[in-house]
């Protein structure tokens, strides 16, 4: 759905009292929770109160703002302001500045063709909860996906996940806010009871698509023979790596979630190919690299380990290599390096663990991570980052939370 089409609907340019809406009759055909979890994501229902950031100040926490998700009146306990579900569609939504245009865009988003009386349907849980199932690949009607996140502001960086026939599937967006740690939240449609569509803060369904899948069929389809998959940690690595190489013989993949999420993505697209794990230079990086390595083990065609240059920093990987400046052949060289099979890649980790840090288990040197230092298994990701702060500056909102 195009927001601006509403907006040139020809009866919304026929004057002030022209809409052939009811605004009553509105209320009661549409989901009102449905649509504050889709004009105002990631906030929260508890009883019959969606509680949202306040879109009339610079609201930085929960809290302030609720609006009535039976009768869509809302106020701000903050800044005082008070609202009804047109209001707030006006100040929210970036195409509608008016009550009929309100009218119209609710009408045509959420309630046009509906004879069903959403508003008494029972919502005492968060939208997210009433059986919600992804819509995938993206159709061509799917709303557009928020411009921003309403604890972490606008994305600095966002990557396009897409299936094999290189259909879109969602978004991997990053956050760098002042200060703070860099997060990255994925971006994913849903379809929810009642039919809408609404982008959401979370993760895809496990097992969850690789990034690069689209690369993978075309390179096929362009006959190159035989490809290897260079699996690496991280978005942002994995088009770097991409930038460097500029080699068809290579496709350059990863998994979503970051370095403790490797369990949850579907690696069966890569049965019967040719792959290379390129891990991140710390013990996070080569725990999630081995997990690869056992969940490609009887799959891949061939299944090698390329360890990290013996004099590089904690947490590098070749997003480091391309900002120090290396070249395509470099990096080529590197990838046609020493290799090590499932086995020595094991034998080496113990000796790289035992190295670098005694007591791998027990340690709790942040600048090391260790294996176990796994959080709830959905890592703030940190591919970048030499060094991983304390658990006070972990991120507030973590993707499976959203
Ligand atoms: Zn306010």
């Amino acid at each position: 759905m195009n927001a601006k089409s509403a907006v040139h609907a020809p009866w919304v340019d026929k004057g002030k009292h022209a809409s052939p809406i009811d605004k009553d009759q509105l209320l009661a055909s549409i989901s009102i929770a449905a649509v504050l979890a889709d004009i105002l994501p990631a906030g929260q229902v508890k009883k019959h109160e969606y509680h949202h950031l306040c879109p009339f100040h610079d609201d930085q926490r929960l809290g302030n703002a609720s609006t009535n998700i039976d009768t869509g009146f809302g106020k701000c306990l903050s800044c005082g302001k008070g609202w009804d579900l047109f209001s707030l569609t006006q100040q929210v939504v970036n195409s509608v500045s008016s009550f009929d245009e309100a009218l119209t865009y609710l009408n045509t988003r959420y309630g046009s063709g509906t004879t069903l009386d959403h508003r008494r349907t029972e919502q005492r849980s968060s939208a997210k909860e009433d059986g919600l199932v992804p819509v995938l690949p993206i159709p061509d009607d799917a709303p557009t996906p928020p411009l921003a996140q309403y604890h972490l502001g606008r994305p600095t960086r966002q990557w396009i996940y897409r299936d094999l026939d290189g259909r879109h599937l969602g978004y991997v967006c990053r956050f760098d806010r002042p200060r703070k740690r860099k997060e990255f939240m994925p971006l994913t449609l849903w379809r929810d009871q009642h039919g809408t569509m609404a982008w959401h803060w979370k993760h895809w369904p496990e097992p969850r698509p690789l990034y690069g899948l689209e690369r993978l069929a075309q390179t096929d389809q362009q006959g190159v023979e035989p490809q290897t998959v260079v699996i690496v940690e991280g978005e942002k690595t994995a088009d770097a790596v991409r930038d460097l190489l500029d080699d068809q013989a290579y496709c350059v993949m990863t998994w979503p979630g970051g370095s403790n999420a490797v369990s949850k993505a579907d690696f069966r697209p890569l049965a019967n190919r040719h792959c290379c794990i390129i891990p991140d230079n710390d013990a996070a990086g080569f725990k999630a690299a081995l997990t690869v390595v056992k969940t490609l083990a009887g799959m891949a065609a061939s299944l090698h380990t390329i360890p990290p240059p013996v004099d590089k920093a904690s947490g590098w990987d070749l997003a480091d290599a391309k900002a120090e400046g290396w070249t395509g052949e470099q990096a080529l060289a590197y990838l046609n390096g020493p290799r090590l099979t499932a086995e020595e890649f094991a034998r080496w980790l113990q000796g790289a663990t035992t190295n670098s840090d005694p007591s791998p288990d027990q340690t709790a040197n942040h600048d090391q991570p260790s294996p176990s230092d796994s959080g709830d298994g959905e890592e703030p990701i940190s591919q970048d980052a030499p060094t991983i702060p304390a658990d006070s500056e972990r991120p507030i909102v973590s993707p499976d939370n959203c």
